[in-house]
């Protein structure tokens, strides 16, 4: 009875040792993904989505105009702020940094000026418009987001 015992205790502990590699990959890798997103990272994102917000605040009508200029002058700040520490962080040779938030800045920015973009014809047309200016259909409905 024994041997069966000690064949039992083997078998259990080769599974273990055979699984032990996988699950420490497991957490390995779950570990891995938390510590992508740095502390410079985060707080790029957070102001990020703020100033998005705060755009979309302002299209709603949420905001007025002054405390929309300062809260996305504040914003923009602290995004750029957040990047260049991100970027020290990780140190020289990444050409996309400034590039890339001022293109996520400015198409954030464009996204407000562009207004109403026609279905058909991709006409930008001022913000409020019932109808495109260049085709004439109707663009009342809003655009997904
Ligand atoms: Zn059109």
């Amino acid at each position: 009875m024994t041997l069966y015992v000690g064949v039992a205790l083997v078998t259990a502990a080769v599974v273990l040792f055979l699984l032990h590699p996988v699950i420490q990959g497991i957490h390995a890798s779950l570990e891995r993904e938390d510590d992508e997103l740095t502390e410079t990272e985060a707080r790029k994102r957070v102001a990020l989505l703020a100033l998005r917000d705060v755009e979309y605040d302002f299209l709603a009508g949420k905001l007025d105009e002054d405390d929309y200029r300062t809260m996305k002058a504040k914003l923009t700040a602290e995004a750029l702020d957040a990047l260049a520490a991100d970027e020290a962080a990780k140190g020289a040779g990444s050409h996309t940094g400034t590039a890339a938030i001022e293109a996520e800045i400015a198409a954030i920015r464009q996204g407000i000026q562009v207004g109403v973009l026609c279905h058909d014809c991709g006409y930008n047309n001022p913000v409020g418009s019932r109808f495109c200016s260049a085709c004439g259909r109707s663009v009342a409905e809003p655009v997904p987001s």
